[in-house]
Formats: structure tokens, sequence, C-alpha cells
């Protein structure tokens, strides 16, 4: 992976914020957040999160990606300021919920009128460094997903990288990380085990070049045994025209998703290659890629044959509602508080032979879905080249797809 930094548009960033009024370092925040996001095998529609402390003479200032904003085009306001002190002071506080986490950072903000900042944006203030960065690298994802990975990452990075086992993203990890950072804080970055990466320095570009480094170390680790991680390929998008007219009906009768839910069509040689595997079945029902993808995605796909009827198609939407609401029953009586069930619906159908479908309430997010499967057959066909495809287990999936925080956006809506 090269680097895309550009002196003369990184001037131009801080140069045009300045012109606002606001710190340069805010501006070049915005410079290489933007570089990350721009990149799909950085980061995907909304994921990874970036910051910046700038010093100030009422204390030093934080700037976390708010939710919301995408990296790839974001601006100044999508980085709301939060002072920094306050939130150090959590570092000693053992536990918080992730609602009182919520209010607190809001409480916090510097513009009451802000949009929330990322649920890591602790993790982001508890490093010392002047710009983190944090994302969902391909090459990455293709070596988190899997198991006893410490001394790979140690070999790999040669003890630049601290490890961080896996730990649902919010408070705890930001504690993990913070604990990560405190044994060797001499680290570049942090590796999330079945999640991602961070890279943290004093300037924008050396936060960003560690990034583009240390995935690219990940990438020749990866083809010096074999395995090249493609990049996003030529998608045919020629659709079987029957089963995407019966698919459509037997999903617009189902009402979950809407009168017209959409459907996103694409086949390329990493998706065909991953729909043919003899193991299909099993490997489909494994997990995400990263636990942001189940919310998206859901735990697991459908799988459909191409020349489905449609009384085959309802029959395999009862069988994945079914085998939905038996995943929901097995894991909800272990959560916290009482959790309501999702849609029972499929969000990716798998079509060995043909391609797969993204399937969403509206074009977007069918499109997101199709995005984001396109990409997870590209990591578990190398992860499984490589050793075995194992993401965080379904009881994990389950905590992020029913989490708190995500729960109480669907009780508002
Ligand atoms: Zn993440």
């Amino acid at each position: 992976m090269l680097s895309r930094w550009n002196d003369k548009q990184a001037e131009a960033f801080g140069a045009e914020a300045e012109a606002r009024g606001e710190p340069a370092a805010l501006g070049l925040r915005v410079y290489t957040s933007r570089l990350i996001g721009q990149d799909p095998d950085l980061v995907l529609h909304g994921g990874g999160n970036t910051s910046v402390k700038i010093p100030a003479a009422e204390g030093t200032v934080i700037h976390v990606k708010g939710s919301g904003w995408d990296l790839g085009d974001i601006e100044a306001p999508g980085l709301p300021a939060m002072r920094l002190a306050p939130l150090l002071e959590t570092r000693d506080v053992p536990r918080m919920s992730d609602e009182d986490m919520v209010a607190f950072l809001r409480s916090h903000l510097l513009d009451p009128s802000a949009p929330n900042p990322s649920v890591e944006a602790l993790l982001h203030a508890y490093m010392p460094h002047a710009f983190v960065d944090h994302t969902h690298a391909t090459a990455i994802l293709v070596l988190a997903d899997q198991a006893d990975m410490e001394p790979v990452v140690q070999e790999i990075f040669g003890g630049r990288v601290g490890w961080v086992p896996y730990v649902m993203p919010g408070y705890d990890l930001s504690h993990a990380c913070k604990d990560a950072l405190a044994r060797d804080p001499s680290v570049d970055g942090l590796w999330l085990a079945q999640h991602g990466l961070f890279t943290f320095a004093e300037t924008a570009r050396e936060s960003y070049e560690l990034m583009i480094e240390f995935v690219t170390m990940a990438e020749a680790y990866l083809a010096a045994r074999g395995i090249t991680v493609p990049a996003p390929e030529d998608t045919d998008r020629t659709a079987p025209e029957a089963l995407v007219r019966d698919l459509a009906d037997a999903l617009a009768a189902r009402d979950a998703l809407g009168d017209e839910p959409a459907l996103d069509f694409r086949s390329t040689p990493a998706i065909r290659a991953y729909l043919g595997r003899d193991d299909l079945p099993e490997l489909a029902r494994r997990g995400t890629v990263t636990p942001d993808h189940v919310i998206r995605l859901k735990p697991f796909g459908m799988l459909l044959q191409a020349g489905a009827t449609r009384e085959e198609i309802d029959a395999a939407l009862d069988g994945f509602a079914a085998e939905y609401r038996a995943y929901f029953e097995r894991n909800a009586p272990h959560a916290a508080e009482e959790k309501v069930m999702l849609d029972p619906l499929p969000r990716v159908i798998l079509v060995p032979g043909a391609g797969i479908f993204g399937v969403g309430a509206n074009m977007k997010a069918a499109r997101i879905a199709g995005d984001l499967f396109e990409q997870t057959c590209r990591v578990v066909n190398a992860a499984e080249a490589y050793r075995r495809f194992t993401p965080i287990s379904e009881r994990d999936l389950f905590d992020m797809e029913y989490w708190s925080l995500e729960q109480a956006k669907l009780k508002k809506q």
C-alpha cells in the first residue's frame, strides 16, 4: 500500500483551516482522515476513526471523529472538540456503562450541538500522541481474524505494535488499549485482535504513514507465504433476472424492510472463489470480519440456489428467519438487559455459481452491505489460505449487534 500524502495538498488543508480561524493541525487532521477514508482497503462506509489533540491557552482540546460522518469526506465539524483533561480523569474509573460514557463525552463537548464523538473517543484521549488513526485495513483483517496471533504480530512488526486481545468497542476497549500502551509506551501502534489497527504519532503525516507502513508489512508477510489480497475487483452486475424479480417480491411480502427492499447484485473473481468453497455453509456462519460489520450484515448470510423458484426462495427466507431467531434466543438470556429482536431478514444473500446480493431497506443500505461482503470475501479467502478464518465468537457478535447503544437508537426510532 502506498502513501498518498502530498505536501501541496497538506499545506492547502492547513492554510484553509487557518483562513477559517482554526488551527492548521485541524486542517491536517481533516486531510489525512480523508486519505484514509477514501481508500476502501483501509476503511469502508463510516468505519475507522481519527483524532487530534491541540494545545490551547485554556488547556488541550481533543477533536475526535463524530458519529454519522464518513472519513472519506469529513470536514472540521465532523471532528467535535472536547477538553482533554476531564476525559483523562476517567483513566482511574474502572467501569462506566456505554450510555454513561456517551453522556459524559457529550457533557464535555465545546459545542453542545456537535455530533456524538466516536465511542472510541476515550481510547484516542488516552494515547498521549497528538495524532491517532484507526482503520480496519483488509490485509490487517486477514491476520487479525486468526487465533493465537500475538507471537506473529511480534514477528511481523518487531515489537513496534502492541497487542490487544479482543474486547468489545467502547469503554472497556479504551482501557485495554491504555493498559497495552502502559506495558510498552515505545510502540507506534496497537493491534486489536479480530478488529483492526491503531497508529499514533506527533504529526498527521507520521501517524498516517505508520498506518500505511504497517499495512504494507502485513501485505509483505502474507506475500512471502504466497498469499495476495486482491484490491477491489471489477464487478459483474448482471444478476439472474427471474431470481431478482422473485427475490424482490418475496422480501417485499415480508414487510420488515419497507415496501421496496433494495437488492445490490455483484460478482467478482474473489466472490466466486468464496462461493465455490466446499465448506461454504459452515464458513458463511462463522462470523463477520470486524465487530462493526455485524450491524450491517447480521451474523451470517443466507444461501440460495441460482435456479430457486419463488417457493424455494420463501423456504430459504423462512429457514434464515428460524436460524436467526435461534441465534437470538441462544444469546439474549446472557445479556445484562432485555433485548428487542431485530427483523429476521438477511442482509446478504449468497448464490453459489452466480454472486451475492446486498439487501437493504433502500439502495444505499443494499450497496453498503454489498461492499462490506465483497471485502469479506477477499479477507476470508486470504485468511483461509493463511490458516483459519477465526472471527469473534457468536456471543461477541451478538453483544455487538444488540449493543445497548444500537438498541437505544432503535427504541428512539
Ligand atoms: Zn474499529
